[in-house]
């Protein structure tokens, strides 16, 4: 069994909400042992072939991440899509947001399916549509909507994504959040970024913004929040959401863990507060903190600040010559990336070899479009 087969995770509001919408697992595949699933996974792959491509984010846990044809974070796997057009089935073992993302970014042919539906992104549950028309709407009356350019972290949901790309916007990633501010500020005066107010503060201040010409947007304040004077005034207008996985992370942590052991580097995702990201020797996404632990010299110790199966993976994977330890001595899990089990892939694979689709996710056509302006430019943005 895997070392993190045990753990119950505990539930968000959002997981509760979502959890009735879950698409249940036919009985038969519950239950089933380990070298069952994957035997049986490599059977309907090797049916498949072609025909079939599995993205797995580095968050998924080790049983289902290796059956992956390719491994990333959100951006790295956004660029995977556009190489195998000859693949009909894209199987996103992933969240929701990167599914609907998938769509938006692959071929008409072809159709992307999330193994369990109820795998969402409490974050990206953060920013509603309506709460950001409201906020645009009060800049717009603000006076200072003109020269504001909306920026949706890609953690957010379709209809998001279209409104930015609508308003001349764009989506970031972790990977490119310093490039696409850059590029906002060139086509404007301040930036509304959402819906992770740690990413968006962290990169700024990292590009030399000072935090008094930062304010949080709170989408369930009137005017959120704010008067006019402090949204004039302010360069980065930061949407009040955080990922309820890293912001577990904290200073007092990092403290700890260098009394402990000391000459240990410490590195931490930019999702965390920015007194973590300030009390660390370094900080960047998922694909920088594997490059920078991998890269280190033989006898290296880290202590890594981002989700737990992908510090226990890089742990595996540098040993025996180098030392990595997550930040958090119990270990932060996403539990709706965790939703995403071998049995839930193994279904939604054979039910493909029995030529049917379940769990297909789509993005409306009206807001297809828009989606793809902001996701292209995002691509487009190193
Ligand atoms: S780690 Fe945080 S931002 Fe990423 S999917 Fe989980 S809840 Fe969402």
């Amino acid at each position: 069994m895997h070392p993190m087969g045990s753990i119950i995770p505990l539930l968000t509001e959002f997981e509760k909400e979502h959890l009735s919408e879950r698409q249940p697992l036919p009985e038969r595949y519950l239950g089933l042992s380990d070298a069952e699933m994957a035997s049986r996974i490599a059977i309907a792959r090797a049916t498949l072939g072609n025909r079939l491509l599995i993205l797995g984010h580095h968050y998924q846990r080790d049983e289902v991440i290796r059956f992956a044809d390719f491994t990333g974070d959100s951006f790295k796997l956004a660029r995977h899509i556009a190489t195998r057009p000859e693949a009909e089935f894209i199987v996103f073992c992933g969240v929701h947001f990167m599914a609907e993302s998938a769509d938006v970014l692959c071929a008409p042919h072809q159709q992307v399916i999330l193994p369990d539906l109820a795998a969402g992104c409490s974050m990206a549950d953060m920013a509603e549509p309506e709460q950001l028309q409201q906020c645009w709407e009060d800049l717009q009356k603000m006076g200072v909507a003109a020269g504001a350019v909306p920026v949706t972290y890609i953690n957010s949901a379709a209809s998001i994504k279209a409104f930015v790309g609508e308003q001349g916007g764009t989506v970031c990633t972790s990977s490119n959040a310093e490039a696409t501010l850059r590029w906002a500020f060139a086509r404007g005066e301040k930036v509304l970024f959402l819906p992770d107010q740690h990413l968006g503060r962290n990169t700024a201040f990292k590009m030399g913004i000072p935090l008094d010409q930062m304010v949080v947007w709170d989408p369930n304040e009137e005017s959120g929040g704010l008067d006019s004077e402090q949204v004039r005034r302010a360069k980065m207008i930061l949407w009040k959401g955080h990922c309820s996985v890293h912001v577990r992370f904290t200073a007092a942590q990092i403290a700890a863990t260098r009394a402990q052991y000391p000459g240990i580097r410490v590195i931490v995702h930019p999702e965390v507060p920015l007194d973590v990201v300030q009390a660390a020797d370094d900080a960047g996404s998922t694909e920088y903190i594997i490059g920078q632990v991998k890269g280190s010299p033989e006898g290296s110790v880290w202590a890594v600040g981002t989700e737990v199966h992908l510090v226990n993976r890089l742990a595996t994977e540098v040993a025996p010559g180098k030392t990595v330890i997550s930040l958090d001595q119990f270990g932060c899990l996403c539990s709706t990336m965790f939703r995403v089990s071998p049995n839930h892939l193994l279904w939604i694979l054979e039910e493909l070899v029995a030529g049917r689709v379940q769990n297909r996710v789509t993005v409306s056509e009206d807001q297809k479009h828009w989606n793809r302006v902001a996701l292209d430019r995002m691509l487009s943005i190193q």
